[in-house]
Parts: C-alpha cells; structure tokens; sequence
C-alpha cells in the first residue's frame, strides 16, 4: 500500500487544556504575538486563558485583535509589520479559520520578505515563526492542516498557501470556547467540516488511513446535524464531539486536499458574501449526485456514516440547516469558469467540466 502521512501538530483535547498544559509553549520563545477576530476570543475567556498561560511561563506577549472574516493578503502584510513590531517569536492564533490562517501569513511574512506570488507558490521557506492554534470554531480544521486560505483581490477569489511548515506547533481544542458560538455559525462551521471529510474521502488523493479517519468524523457529526437543524441548540458534550470531528476533518484534508465543492465554494464567498462553511454544505448534495453516477458505493458509503439511506434524505437536513440563497444564471456560469481554474479541481473524480460545475451551481442556487 502507497502512502504518505504527515501531521506534525501536537494536539491537546479537554476542558481548560491550555491552562493546564501551557508549558508546552515555553520553548516556543520569549514573546508571543496573539492574533484574535474583533471580540469573540475576548468574550469567551479564550484570551484570558492564552494570557495567564504564557505568563506562567515567562513569555510576553502583544495583543492584535484585527483579523476580518476572510482575511486578505494585503491585512496579513499589515499584521506581519506589526509582529515584527513586536518583535515576536511565535504567534498564537486564537479563533476560527480566519485568525488560524492569517496567522500561518503571518508566521512566514513575519520571519521571510517574500512577495504575494512566493508565498502563494513556495512550498518551503527559510524560516517560519511557530504557531499555536486554537479553535473557537468547529469548523475548519486549520489548527491541523498545512493550509492558510487568503482572500486575493487582484484574481478576485480565495488562495490557498499550502506548506509542511504551516502546521501549528501547538493546537489546545477546548469545546467551552465553542459554547456560545451563535446558531448561523455553528451550522456553517459544522457544514466546513462535513465537507472536509466527505470531500477529501472522495478525492483522488484519499488515503485510507485518512479514509478511515473521514468516515469516524462523519459518523461523529451525523446524528448532532439534523439535531442541531431542528432545535437551534446544542449542549456542550455535542459541541466538544463536534470541534473533535471538525480536527478530525482537517486532519484528513491536511492529507488528501479539498475538491470541487471548496473550487465553486470560494466564488459564492468572493463574490455573495455566503460564509465558507455555507457555501460549501449548500453544494454538497448535488455534488453527492455528479460522483454518484460513477462511484455510487462510495457515495453510499460517506453518507451512511452521516446515517443517511439517500442524497434526498440529506439534502432535506441540509437545507434545514443552512437555508437557501440565489444566485442568477449569468453568476452561476462565471463562477463555473472560475472554479474550473482552481487546483482542487484536479482532486475531484470523476474530473468536471466547467458545463459540468455550472450545472451543479445553477441546480443548487438559480430557481
Ligand atoms: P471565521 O471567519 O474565523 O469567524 C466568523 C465569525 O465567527 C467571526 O465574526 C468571529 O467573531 C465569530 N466567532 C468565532 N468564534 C466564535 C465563538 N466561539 N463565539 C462567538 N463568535 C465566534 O469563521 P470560520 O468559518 O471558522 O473560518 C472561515 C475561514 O477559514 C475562511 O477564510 C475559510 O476559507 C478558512 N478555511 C481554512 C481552512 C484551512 O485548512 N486552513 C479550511 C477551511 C476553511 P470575531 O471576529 O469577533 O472573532
Ligand atoms: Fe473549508
């Protein structure tokens, strides 16, 4: 059997885990540059844990709380300067998929002067700062992946980073974070990571070492979306169970890459503002049915472990969950043709065409 495995991040699970395990960021280095969203890392204790962890160990830190949603390539310059500033030597990312990414920018622009097309490109750099990730979202997986996805106005979509180097050093998962995290985002997340996992299940580059690990998430997530549809709600035991499967997901992407619902997902995200997650789950049963035609069994198989007899069954739960949204027929098509050009496409079997993707994006959004 022919397989690579890389997943060099330390991860620790449990209640109040950042506490409790915070002398494993003391060889990190003397200064921490912590990077949050606008308030939530606040609201939710997170920072003050993350604070009153490294000034348990004698490390510093400088406060940053600037990440927007979607975070582009010219804001994580802006926050590089700023670490630098600082003078910082790792960076602790404390949020969802938006300050978990910009901080891995950040970790290489920080310690590298390379320009947009480079860090784009690079699989290797001199020097990346290390990273600790901690996820307040359940979610994106970004605390074990190898991937920072940046907003890039000049092409007008979403850009994947991809290097060995970006994995966090560090990921504390604590499901308290995830508590208060408001309906609309809760589903989108959830959404995220059931398309991590069914899509990197599906792809041309799954392993079955990933495969195994894609269908123990999906089993995890199945039985907490249609109830998480219907009440609104979810206690804290299914919201731990949750950020469990969403690092589960980010594990198996880490190793076999997104596909074609990630491509078109990135459009609807540009260009209608639709939150990743969203976009992505709102995609996945008609995406379900195009792979289905040639590779029905293992269609059946992904939803199975989501506890689904039909794609029928879960596009219901689906649409309970996220809701609907419009696009025209002119928009479906040029997301088509800018999704066709998308690196994830070549993960995709059976490949798609650009008619293939339109079709997909105009059954799921244009009445
Ligand atoms: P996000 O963009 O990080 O955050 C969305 C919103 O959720 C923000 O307004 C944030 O508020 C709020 N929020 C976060 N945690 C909260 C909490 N515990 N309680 C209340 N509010 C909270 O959302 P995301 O969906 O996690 O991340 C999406 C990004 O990740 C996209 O850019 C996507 O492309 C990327 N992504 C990356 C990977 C990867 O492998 N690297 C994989 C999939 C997606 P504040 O601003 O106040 O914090
Ligand atoms: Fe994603």
């Amino acid at each position: 059997m022919k397989f690579s495995y890389y997943m060099p991040t330390r991860i620790v699970s449990g209640t109040d885990c950042v506490a409790e395990n915070a002398g494993l960021m003391a060889p990190l280095g003397k200064k921490a540059f912590i990077m949050t969203g606008k308030s939530s890392a606040e609201k939710i204790g997170a920072l003050s844990d993350i604070t009153g962890a490294l000034e348990s160990q004698g490390i510093s830190w400088v406060y940053h709380n600037k990440v927007k949603p979607n975070p582009s390539l010219e804001e994580v310059r802006e926050s590089a300067a700023e670490a630098v500033e600082a003078g910082a030597d790792f960076i602790v990312a404390i949020g969802g998929g938006s300050p978990m990414d910009a901080a891995k920018a950040v970790a290489v622009l920080a310690a590298e002067d390379v320009t947009d097309d480079q860090l784009l490109s690079q699989r290797t750099f001199n020097k990346v700062l290390p990273i600790v990730a901690i996820p307040t979202t359940a979610g994106t997986g970004s605390e074990v992946t190898p991937y920072s996805i940046l907003t890039n106005n000049k092409l007008q979509t979403k850009s994947n980073l991809n290097s060995g180097q970006l994995f966090p050093q560090i990921a504390y998962l604590d499901g308290k974070y995830t508590k208060d995290l408001p309906y609309h985002i809760t589903a989108a997340t959830a959404a995220d990571a059931l398309s991590h996992s069914a899509e990197a299940y599906l792809a041309v580059r799954a392993i079955p070492l990933g495969q195994s690990l894609a269908l123990e998430s999906l089993s995890i997530m199945g039985p907490i979306l249609p109830k998480l549809a219907k009440e609104k709600t979810l206690t804290i035991e299914e919201r731990g169970a949750l950020l469990y499967a969403s690092t589960l997901a980010g594990i198996v992407i880490a190793q076999s890459g997104t596909t074609a619902v990630h491509a078109m997902g990135y459009s609807l995200t540009y260009f209608k503002d639709i939150d990743h997650g969203k976009a992505n789950g709102m995609l996945m049963s008609e995406y379900f049915r195009f792979v289905g035609k040639e590779r029905p069994d293992e269609v059946a198989k992904v939803l199975s472990a989501l506890g689904f007899d039909s794609v029928d069954a879960f596009e219901k739960v689906m649409e309970d969950l996220l809701g609907k949204e419009k696009l025209s027929s002119e928009e479906a098509s040029k997301f088509a043709s800018i999704a066709i050009k998308a690196g994830n496409i070549a993960n995709t079997t059976p490949a798609p065409s650009e008619e293939d993707l339109n079709y997909i994006l105009s059954t799921c959004f244009v009445e």
